[in-house]
């Protein structure tokens, strides 16, 4: 028997996807309807449909980035 002492952490995660859109960079989840926006000039941060047993992470990754992966030859 286990008895494991978890964190009060949110258990769930959600990889979120990401796209430029002007001055922000927007954060969107697949999976349930969380997005975050952050502007690039001022830092600001808006977040939308957050949920407290959810996290929610995503990298940005400029176009064009991806093309490094695949020059494995
Ligand atoms: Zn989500």
């Amino acid at each position: 028997m286990t008895s494991k002492t978890r964190p009060s952490a949110p258990a769930i995660s959600h990889p979120c996807e990401s796209f430029r859109e002007g001055e922000w960079i927007i954060y969107h989840c697949t999976r349930c309807n969380y997005q975050m926006r952050e502007n690039m000039n001022s830092g600001e941060i808006i977040v939308q449909n957050a949920r407290a047993d959810i996290r929610h992470f995503g990298t940005y990754f400029p176009i064009g980035f991806k093309e490094a992966f695949n020059n494995q030859n």
